[in-house]
């Protein structure tokens, strides 16, 4: 059977097999569509199935989260880990606390997780988790009493050598200390590398909290450098104003770029003097206000309810805030608007049909996978301060993380070259982390 076909038939067999997951069907499919070159050169990737082992996860845990509330009331949510691959390491990939998770959503990001781990070439393998519980509106006591209940059942299937959790939307470092909290009363062991994203007075790691921002901008800087550009007075818009957003921002203004829009699920805010990270951070990370209150605090910001932030022009956009939220009418906007770099610091924020519009229109687009790989790299380092008992400086860090993804870059930029598919980051990112993980699998025999 020829390749493409080939292929084809797999992916009607994941959706057959998966049915409803629409977000894990949309990232298998871009996968799928990618490494077809790379079937063709290897053979016995082909023979040896590599394809359809990785489309189906080694495990999948679904459990009930019971709680309850300030007030006494119980609540149920559902809690899932999907650990999808550990050929080339423990599982490692983030929790998510949305109301949106379900087991589609975490079967998409564990899938992505697996190419972009290998993409790191650290010694760690996919997975990711989460919960259908909001904390939005919820006390620290309700959001530790859920956290308690979750890692209830989650530490029988956790531990430094088999699966390592962190951070993801909803997930930041109060959560995770909960958690830790939690697994260190139920195992009696002060086991600092089965969780990452760790506050730094217990086992925590510098720039971990920065380290999915700064490293999609690194990236970005890269790309710029390849056609001889940089930051330097670049207009910028960011979306979303969480973790990735708030450090991307900080980034790109240490940089010599201007962010002048984020958003959060509420709308978005106008700020063409620059976003106050300050501001920001003290909105979003201490008081957990809305994003309306950084216009009412910026006399010159404006604050614009219920639209999409890619209608405000810019030359760069890191998208940062949730699966496809950029449309192919937003692609249009920012397209007419004189974007010519898109850098996906969420994962799979863009829709196939506005990656299409971008790569019509010329414009350099890096898919998650690779530029936000900084998050999962710096857990990498988390991981190994921990094992050695060590911790590092921050100056040092971040250029660890900087070295990262420069390196990953390169290596996806020389693979699409490689394949015929120059300055194509979906290509190079795709095929660069496939050919890993099936190495890998090949190398340990039938698993
Ligand atoms: P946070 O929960 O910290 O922040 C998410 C932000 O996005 C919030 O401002 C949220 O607003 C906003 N948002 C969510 N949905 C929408 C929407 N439909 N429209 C506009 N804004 C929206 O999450 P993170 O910053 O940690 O994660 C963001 C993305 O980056 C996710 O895709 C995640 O998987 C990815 N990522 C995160 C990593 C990490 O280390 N944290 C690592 C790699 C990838 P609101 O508060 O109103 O919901």
């Amino acid at each position: 059977m020829q390749t493409p076909t080939k292929l084809e038939s797999i992916f009607g067999a994941v959706v057959a097999r998966n049915p409803g997951e629409r977000e894990f069907h949309q990232a298998v499919r871009e996968v799928l569509d990618s490494v077809a070159p790379a079937l063709d050169k290897h053979p016995e990737y082909a023979e040896a199935k590599i394809i359809e082992r990785l489309c189906e996860p080694e495990r999948q845990i679904i459990f009930r989260v019971p709680w309850e509330d300030d007030r006494g009331e119980v609540h149920i949510n559902r809690g899932f880990r999907v650990e999808f691959n550990s050929a080339l390491g423990p599982y490692k990939g983030g929790l998510r606390f949305h109301p949106s998770v379900y087991l589609g959503i975490v079967k998409f990001l564990g899938f992505e997780q697996v190419f972009k781990n290998a993409l790191t070439g650290m010694p760690i393998g996919g997975g990711k988790g989460g919960s259908d519980f909001d904390p939005k509106g919820r006390s620290d006591r309700e959001v530790m009493r859920f956290c308690q209940s979750f890692m209830t059942e989650l530490y029988r299937h956790i531990g430094e050598y088999t699966d390592v959790p962190a951070g993801d939307a909803g997930v930041g470092g109060r959560e995770i200390g909960y958690l830790f909290g939690q697994y260190k009363r139920i195992t009696n062991r002060y086991e600092s590398g089965v969780l990452t994203g760790k506050g730094l007075s217990y086992g925590g790691a510098q720039v971990r909290r920065e380290a999915t921002g700064y490293g999609a901008v690194f990236f970005a800087d890269e790309m710029l450098r390849t056609i001889g550009d940089s930051f330097d007075g670049k207009r910028v818009v960011v979306s979303g104003s969480g973790n990735v957003a708030i450090y991307a921002i900080e980034k790109v203004h240490q940089l010599g770029g201007v962010v002048v829009a984020c958003s959060d699920s509420s709308g978005y805010v106008v700020d063409d003097k620059g976003i106050d990270v300050d501001l920001l951070k003290d909105i979003k990370e201490v008081r957990r206000a809305r994003i309306d209150t950084y216009a009412a605090a910026r006399p010159h910001a404006s604050f614009v309810p219920g639209r999409s932030v890619w209608e405000v022009p810019c030359q760069v956009a890191v998208p940062s805030a949730t699966q496809n939220e950029i449309s192919e009418v937003d692609a249009d906007a920012l397209i007419k608007g004189g974007c010519t770099i898109v850098v996906e610091g969420a994962n799979m924020p863009t829709s196939p049909e506005a990656i299409r519009a971008f790569t019509a229109a010329g414009v350099r687009f890096a898919p998650g996978k690779a530029a936000n790989a900084g998050g999962v790299a710096a857990s990498a380092l988390e991981m190994q301060q921990n094992a050695s008992r060590d911790s590092w400086t921050f100056e040092y860090s971040e250029q660890r993380l900087q070295t990262i993804m420069s390196d990953i870059h390169a290596r996806c930029y020389a693979t699409a070259e490689e394949y015929g598919a120059p300055g194509n980051y979906v290509t190079g990112a795709n095929i660069d982390g496939f050919r890993r993980v099936a190495e890998a699998i090949l190398a340990q025999g039938l698993i």
